[in-house]
């Protein structure tokens, strides 16, 4: 098979190997790690139909880390895709109605990120073996909440890393929390800092961008890595269950073979629409990629206006983890639509980090037509949560709603529809509940957990159960300017 190597979208001199960029996570010069070309598939829709969750992730995944063996690219995915995940399927395909929602929220965390940071771990450790990485890598994370419980479930336990997850002591809600501190593992510390999510991130990016304490932490055989989503390594497996899902449609007699479907995705870093798209240029039959928002709309006006424009009020919603305007992933869209122009990719978001706003040419936007940008509103959001309860008996989560709405309002009837559901509405059960009846309002978070399994009939997540009823371990605590002291007395330097 021909090696596939990853420039950076602001330079495409540099070419390294998949590993290389697994491990570098974002380029040196600023830019993200892309493929040189989308590698096609090359099994047949037919092959891929009777195809398990793992078997379907060998056959993607390979087309893109072409220097992982296969035994390596084999032992990861199986020490991913294993029993954290409550269901043998994985990312089960649930049809409702009319439309298909495409469950990514049976992993440790109940949410999706699990999909990728489950394997994330298992990808960095062998592409430090492939490059001759002695040091234990130290994964360093500022969390707002939920990426930080996906990351310390992935690395728990996990061989040759070590992470630190800092989040905000009074920034996060009381179960996000408590999913955090009782989180078990030899290698996982939890830090709560005395300041905000900004504090935290820039306390982590200080200490990545410290080459002194680089060399330091080298000297005594650690080194710094990161479990953001621009990481390739994170993009990648998220690709698998696109095709998964078309294969399951196809098995189930729901589509005829090379029938185009449209895929409609809640989005706030534009990563998981982003790897849909990417489904679609390996050679899945996906029609339109449906780019939905919640109040925080800046990609919603992009899509319809070719403006980037993230200077706007932030607004909190209901939907937390699509609260961003600055979606970094979108720089992988517009290094393809500028023709893998990595200078125009550059100067547009030098602009953006200078003004806060870019636009793109006629011919760029011309490179947009696959997709279609939609919004609900917080309203509209908790109104599609009680009309599918009252329509179907089934819940769904506040960021799963926000898709839902869009669909409603943009897919047309003649094509199958399937949106990534993104959360378990467990874990936003304050949110959920309200939606279906305002009386639930005033209640007590942990009580609606119960009144959701019984208006839900679904069995409570062990996710929840462990919050419930697990030790608190991590009571650490730190003010926000004594990140550095902290990591280097926990790695006892
Ligand atoms: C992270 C997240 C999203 C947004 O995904 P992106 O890849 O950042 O666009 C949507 N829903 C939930 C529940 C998430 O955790």
């Amino acid at each position: 098979m021909m090696d596939l190597y990853y420039k950076s979208t602001r330079n495409s001199d540099l070419k390294v190997t998949a590993s290389e960029a697994i491990l570098t996570g974002l380029a040196p010069d600023g830019g993200l790690f892309v493929p040189e070309r989308i590698p096609k598939l090359d099994v047949t829709l037919d092959e891929l139909k009777g195809m398990s969750y793992q078997e379907t992730a060998y056959c993607v995944m390979k087309q893109f880390l072409t220097d992982f063996t296969e035994d390596e690219l084999k032992a990861c995915i199986s020490k991913a895709y294993d029993s954290k995940f409550d269901t043998e399927e994985i990312a089960p395909l649930v049809k409702v109605d009319d439309t298909y929602y495409l469950e990514l929220f049976h992993g440790a965390t109940i949410a999706f990120k699990d999909m990728a940071l489950s394997i994330l771990p298992h990808l960095l450790t062998a592409s430090a073996k492939k490059n001759n990485v002695e040091n234990e890598i130290v994964i360093l994370t500022a969390t707002s909440g939920d990426t930080g419980k996906a990351a310390l479930a992935g690395f728990a336990d996990v061989e040759g890393t070590r992470i630190i997850v800092f989040y905000p002591k009074n920034g996060v809600s009381r179960i996000q929390e408590l999913q955090m501190v009782t989180q078990k593992g030899g290698n996982v510390d939890v830090v709560a800092i005395h300041g905000n999510f900004d504090n935290a991130q820039s306390g982590v990016k200080a200490m990545f961008e410290d080459k002194e304490l680089g060399e330091e932490l080298s000297g005594r055989g650690y080194q710094f890595s990161s479990a953001n989503s621009i990481n390739i390594g994170r993009l990648v497996p998220q690709v698998v269950y696109y095709v998964y899902a078309y294969a399951k449609l196809l098995d189930n007699g729901e589509v005829r073979e090379n029938e185009r479907v449209d895929i409609v995705v809640p989005t706030g870093n534009f990563g998981n629409i982003l790897a849909a798209y990417y489904a679609k240029l390996m050679g899945i039959p996906i029609d339109k990629l449906i780019c939905a928002s919640n109040e925080n709309k800046v990609l919603f006006d992009f899509f319809r206006t070719g403006v980037y424009d993230k200077n706007r009020d932030f607004v909190l919603t209901t939907s937390p983890s699509m609260d961003i305007l600055i979606s970094s992933n979108l720089e992988r869209l517009i290094y393809l639509i500028a023709g893998e122009d990595s200078d125009r990719t550059r100067a547009l978001m030098e602009e953006l980090r200078s003004g806060g706003r870019y636009e793109i040419s006629a011919d760029m936007k011309a490179g947009l037509a696959d997709f279609l940008g939609g919004y609900a509103s917080e309203e509209e959001t908790a109104e599609e949560i009680g009309r599918i309860y009252e329509k179907t008996g089934y819940v769904m989560d506040t960021h799963t709603a926000v898709a839902s709405h869009v669909c409603r309002k943009l897919c047309d009837g003649g094509k199958k529809c399937v949106i990534a559901s993104t959360a378990s509405p467990y874990k936003f059960v304050k949110s959920v509940m309200t939606a279906i009846d305002r009386s639930y309002e005033g209640k007590d978070e942990f009580a609606l957990l119960e009144t959701l399994r019984d208006v839900s009939k679904t069995p409570m997540p062990q996710a929840i159960k462990d919050i419930l009823e697990a030790d608190i371990i991590h009571r650490a605590e730190c003010d926000a300017d004594k990140m550095e002291e902290t990591v280097k007395g926990i790695l006892g330097i």
